[in-house]
């Protein structure tokens, strides 16, 4: 399947299905059996009254870092918005707005895109491959944003992000989160589709298919990256990545793996109260979990 399909739609043919998303590092992948999908709980509040994701957005005017167009883009009004309570693998979640939708900046003219956090910085070099391999190609798409943006469009907006992390050689941490941040909308974007007909139900799991996919990647992209990059590492610390990590590995039950995360979080002698909290819930999860496979 190729990963980044939908970017036909900015003029950009990528080869990407047998191009590897981190195909600029050496690459030891151990396929691993095909797992079943374990999903721990997700907490859910229960809400009143519904405000419009509307309410939290702003429009701001953002100077590409290539082109030097300024162009507009909808951002979350942090200030506004209410934390809720993460998912198991901390995919934050807010009330009446999913603010990951809007964490990509796309520069309409050019086809420049990269998370808010990253935009900024190119080096000269960098500027000119994405000069060369995607503004060359991008067909520029219309300038007027849409009040809100839909699962669809933000994760388009991600893809043209990714697509440009691997033209630039993003370092492997961020396109391993951009990988994650996809999965993540594919997980709400799977939640919120109805499966009543045979048809529904196949385009659900066609897109938990993706979901699943990105994660994989995400997953093996940040283990990568553990092994070579610094910390903070996309904005989080060494306790933050092993416990999301370890939430991870539960999920394509890779134990072992999970288990010497949480042991890195228990046993350090920084890592703050809450995240030992939860890392001892997890081990217990973990725990259990092995127990259960080995009486199978
Ligand atoms: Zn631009």
């Amino acid at each position: 399947m190729n990963l980044l399909s939908g970017l036909e739609q900015f003029g950009i043919t990528a080869e990407a299905g047998g191009k590897d998303i981190f195909a600029d590092e050496e690459r030891k992948r151990v396929e691993k059996e095909e797992n079943e999908v374990k999903k721990a709980p997700v907490v859910k509040e229960y809400v009143e009254k519904v405000q419009p994701e509307t309410d939290f957005l702003l429009t701001r005017h953002i100077r590409c870092t290539v082109c030097e167009k300024v162009f507009d883009v909808k951002t979350v009004k942090n200030a506004r918005v209410k934390r809720l309570q993460p998912d198991f693998d901390l995919r934050p979640r807010f009330q009446f707005i999913d603010t990951l939708k809007y964490d990509v900046y796309s520069c309409p003219y050019c086809g420049y895109a990269a998370m808010s956090r990253y935009f900024e910085h190119l080096t000269k070099g960098q500027i000119a491959l994405i000069k060369e391999a995607v503004c060359a190609n991008y067909a520029p798409t219309t300038l007027d944003q849409p009040e809100t943006y839909s699962y669809e469009l933000a994760i388009s907006r991600y893809k043209l992000a990714l697509y440009n992390a691997m033209i630039k050689h993003g370092k492997t941490s961020e396109k391993a989160y951009t990988c994650l941040k996809i999965s993540w909308l594919y997980r709400s974007m799977a939640d919120e589709m109805p499966e009543t007909t045979d048809e529904e139900k196949a385009k659900k799991a066609e897109i938990r298919e993706l979901q699943e996919q990105f994660y994989r990647e995400a997953y093996d992209g940040f283990q990568k990256a553990m092994a070579k990059e610094d910390f903070p590492m996309c904005g989080m610390d060494s306790h933050t990545m092993d416990y999301m990590l370890a939430a991870i590995a539960c999920h394509f039950k890779e134990f072992s793996y999970a288990s010497k995360s949480v042991s890195n979080i228990i046993t350090s002698s920084n890592a703050d109260r809450r995240i030992k909290d939860r890392a001892l819930e997890l081990k217990e999860y973990i725990i259990t979990e092995i127990k259960k496979n080995a009486g199978k």
